[in-house]
């Protein structure tokens, strides 16, 4: 590979892999259950997310998308999406996530930051109906808050693919709190509208693409919590990864789709000074 980047490693970085989805759709795969995803158009392509942003991440964004001017956008603040930021020099983002976007989930070496060519990197806040036009596939923008309050969905019209980020993924729904049940419910049921425009889901978690009867699974699974009359499963039985963010989390299950959150009025421990104390607060009626 030919490295426009130079890389700081650290100790705990894991190994990337990547292959073509579609001739113009690549997955970059981090670790047992992070990917990202490299939409090519004929003129500019786009990256969806910034993983970490360890170890080779802008080299691989950087040899995959050829000539093509790179438009880098993230699905939402997390820092598993937005840690590579810094790489690039201008990223897309809901206005909601421009706070919360470079804090890392745990402190990480300075010398690693200091490596990062654009520190100040310019945030432009998008919102829902945004479209970028890559080139003879144009991605449309949906704000669809419930995992985070930052979070966007891509309809893909070239490669007819949905986007989700982590609103939704082959393991779960992580929604931390009751009320962003009601949230997730509403936004499923706008992509279920819209799902003569897609064929596949790509969450950003635990596999892809998965099959648009999740999102069917996933609407019974929340209206059955709204209702009272939750699905629910073993909690232990919760996928590897995001396992248990907060104690005490309920896991509902339909079919293959299912739904982490908390009982009704408990706000987790810790919540005012977690990453997620805007959903949490914004679920607890504050
Ligand atoms: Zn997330």
């Amino acid at each position: 590979m030919d490295r426009k980047y130079n890389i700081v490693p650290l100790p705990d970085d894991e190994p990337y892999r990547w292959w073509r989805l579609f001739d113009d759709t690549y997955v970059i795969h981090y670790g047992e259950a992070l990917d990202t995803f490299l939409l090519l158009g004929e003129e500019k392509a786009l990256q969806i997310d910034t993983a970490y942003g360890r170890g080779d991440f802008p080299n691989i964004v950087d040899m995959l998308k050829g000539d093509r001017e790179l438009i880098v956008v993230n699905t939402h603040e997390h820092f598993d999406h937005t840690g590579g930021n810094k790489f690039f020099p201008k990223v897309y983002m809901h206005p909601l996530a421009f706070e919360n976007a470079d804090k890392p989930f745990d402190p990480l070496p300075q010398e690693w930051f200091d490596n990062m060519p654009y520190p100040d990197y310019e945030k432009v806040g998008i919102e829902d109906g945004y479209v970028f036009h890559l080139g003879g596939r144009d991605v449309e923008v949906l704000h669809t808050p419930a995992h985070c309050k930052s979070s966007l969905s891509f309809i893909d019209h070239g490669r007819r693919l949905l986007f989700p980020g982590d609103e939704l993924d082959s393991g779960q729904a992580n929604l931390n709190v009751f009320e962003s049940v009601g949230a997730f419910l509403k936004n499923c049921k706008r992509l279920k509208d819209r799902e003569s425009e897609y064929d596949l889901i790509m969450p950003n978690h635990n596999g892809c693409p998965v099959a648009k009867s999740y999102l069917d699974d996933f609407i019974t699974a929340a209206q059955h919590i709204v209702d009272g009359t939750p699905d629910l499963v073993d909690p232990n039985d919760v996928q590897e990864y995001c396992h248990g963010f907060f104690p005490g989390l309920l896991r509902a299950q339909v079919n293959d789709s299912c739904i982490n959150y908390l009982p009704e009025g408990v706000i987790p421990e810790g919540a005012e000074e977690s990453i997620f104390r805007d959903e949490v607060l914004m679920g607890s009626g504050k």
